[in-house]
């Protein structure tokens, strides 16, 4: 085999807003039942590495083609992490000021980026859950006239992941086969957006959505109450906090309630943040695919329905992040910073020997 060549992508790009979205679709080589085929799409490629860059570069474009974003006027969101660095990076591109709410339960390194990108991020407690965060947000949009993004009921969310993820999918497939699309949901845009296309363009494909086994909000049937505008009026009672970062709030989503409404979904699954853990691990070990727990849940549900998929299946996996995002977490509660006894005997297995 000879050296590896690149050509470039055939294009300068204007700005760093124009490299959101078509992440690639990659094949699982080594942790995959022989029968089937597994593929991951991977959304670590978008610039501030999430699949919510997506939404949050069409939640500004759809303010400013509708009115509602002035120039200079300051945007504010409630957001588990992901969504905020997303904002933070097309606010940043844009010169919009951005203020976050999230509760103090989220990834450090998360607050971290967003305040690196220039946002500020204000801490709500952990116990008011993510009905507080979005209380939070709510009220500082309404006393200072800023505009709140809204990422759980804004029609920009689905619209975004119809027009982009869902129709890269669709062409990254053409003539292959698809007969599961796996993903979880945190405000659904992903599950909305995703299911309006396939279930138009590809309707053999069988779609499986997945939350948390102690937060399994949809599979409890309980209906969600809402205000007029759509946004949660109650805790859902079926939601436990649980280790999924980025997945299933403490309501169901308006956003969701479309994939839900409308079938867009042939089977619910439920998975353990442990088990998303372990998958996630095996990911980097075996795949050298970093992602994180939502991205290992994912994952982790795929392999379970590939157990009874029969022999041929082909099925695709959201990954919506980077391990990265996860270092203080427990993700890498197992990874630590000093020499293993193992690496102590490496260092001292040759003449050299340096440390301490
Ligand atoms: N995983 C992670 C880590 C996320 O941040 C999000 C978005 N909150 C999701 C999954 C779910 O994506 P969506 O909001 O499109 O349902």
């Amino acid at each position: 085999m000879g050296i590896r060549t690149t050509s470039g992508l055939g294009q300068l790009y204007a700005s760093v807003l124009d490299t959101v979205g078509n992440t690639p679709v990659i094949r699982l080589n080594r942790i995959a039942p022989d029968h089937v085929t597994v593929y991951v799409k991977a959304e670590a490629f978008n610039p501030a590495a999430s699949v919510k860059d997506r939404l949050a570069l069409n939640i500004i474009e759809a303010a400013e083609r509708d009115g509602k974003l002035q120039p200079g006027q300051t945007v504010v969101e409630a957001t588990s992490g992901n969504t905020g660095v997303g904002l933070a990076m097309v606010c940043a591109a844009k010169g919009y000021p951005l203020v976050v709410t999230m509760a103090d339960s989220f990834s450090i390194e998360r607050r971290k980026l967003m305040r690196f990108f220039g946002a500020k991020v204000v801490l709500t407690p952990r116990a008011e859950k993510g009905y507080g965060m979005y209380r939070k947000a709510r009220e500082l949009a309404d006393a200072n006239g800023w505009f709140l993004a809204r990422q759980f009921e804004t029609s920009a969310n689905a619209d975004i992941h119809e027009s982009t993820t869902g129709s890269e999918i669709v062409a990254d497939f053409k003539g292959e086969r698809l007969d599961y699309f796996v993903t979880g949901y945190g405000t659904g845009g992903t599950a909305s957006g995703v299911g309006r296309v396939l279930r138009r363009e590809r309707p053999e494909t069988r779609i499986i959505l997945t939350e948390p086994a102690n937060a399994a909000i949809v599979a409890s049937g309980h209906v969600q109450a809402r205000s007029d505008d759509g946004a949660p009026a109650e805790s859902h009672p079926a939601f436990e906090p649980h280790p999924i970062q980025g997945w299933t709030p403490d309501f169901i989503p308006l956003v969701l309630q479309e994939a839900i409404d409308n079938h867009y979904y042939d089977d619910l699954v439920p998975v353990a943040g442990s088990d998303g853990m372990q998958w996630a691990r095996r990911l980097a070990c075996e795949e050298g695919i970093l992602t994180g727990v939502s991205g290992g849940s994912t994952v982790a549900v795929a392999m379970q329905v590939a157990e009874t998929a029969e022999p041929g299946s082909v099925l695709l996996a959201m990954l919506p992040d980077t391990g990265e995002r996860y270092l203080s977490t427990p993700l890498f509660e197992h990874i630590e910073a000093e020499m293993s006894e193992q690496e102590v005997a490496l260092s001292k297995s040759t003449p050299g020997y340096q440390m301490p």
